[in-house]
């Protein structure tokens, strides 16, 4: 049995332990393998333990390994900071790409799906903690992005992204998840479309499905750490 195996059982099964105790169809959830920086050879043994969504965070880098395991069944996923002119090397292999916060990207994404024939799910990523270092759109700006949106027919927002503050203190990392949700519940009355909830990463999922989340990022939990 692969350390990847024994790894990425302990994250299922603790989530479906989670699910059963708040109540949660562990069905729904949706679990992505973050690969980063991890080798081709890597995802290929997670792939043989049954992973086949992957998140990758580098444009190039998801590119090259979406190429190499063109013959696998993987959903990938890009949740890196978004560079519009590396859009061209993302859309048309992403499923769904989580970490959209400006119009100038809808509108290339939209030109490239356009051109390729395809509706690019997206999410729009949320600022919620503030901290400057973390990008994404502000709260108050979030309504006027996604209706900006509906200007363009290749994409289609299916829900929101945040990230937790950088720390240990689990009420700070809780709050910031309550509030994505309450943005998602929000927005999702006047945008039917807006359900899902990308939220949560190896240190912090299980509070994430407490609070919400449907869309799970996880990786060193799964692939060991990162250099
Ligand atoms: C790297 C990354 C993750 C996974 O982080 P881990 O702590 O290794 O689980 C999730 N989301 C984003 C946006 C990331 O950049």
């Amino acid at each position: 049995m692969s350390e990847i195996y024994k790894r990425y059982m302990e994250v299922v099964d603790s989530i479906k332990n989670k699910c059963k105790q708040i109540d949660r169809d562990y069905s729904k959830i949706k679990l992505v393998a973050v690969s980063k920086t991890f080798p081709v050879e890597v995802l290929k043994e997670a792939y043989d333990s049954g992973i086949n969504i992957f998140g990758e965070n580098y444009a190039q880098e998801l590119r090259d390994k979406s190429k190499v395991l063109k013959d696998y069944n993987i959903e990938w996923h890009f949740i890196g900071r978004i560079q519009i002119n590396k859009l061209k090397y993302i859309v048309p292999v992403a499923s769904l790409i989580h970490s959209v916060s400006r119009i100038e990207e809808i509108e290339v994404i939209d030109k490239i799906s356009k051109k390729l024939g395809k509706i690019q799910e997206i999410l729009i990523q949320v600022n919620v903690s503030g901290e400057e270092t973390k990008s994404g759109v502000k709260p108050e700006q979030l309504i006027d992005l996604i209706e900006k949106s509906k200007l363009y027919e290749n994409v289609k927002v299916i829900g929101l992204m945040t990230m937790a503050p950088f720390t240990d203190n689990e009420e700070i990392i809780r709050n910031v998840f309550k509030k994505a949700r309450v943005l998602r519940d929000n927005v999702s009355k006047e945008f039917p479309d807006v359900v899902e909830l990308s939220m949560g990463m190896s240190n912090d999922y299980l509070i994430a499905l407490e609070e919400g989340a449907t869309i799970l990022r996880i990786g060193s939990k799964i692939f060991g750490s990162r250099k």
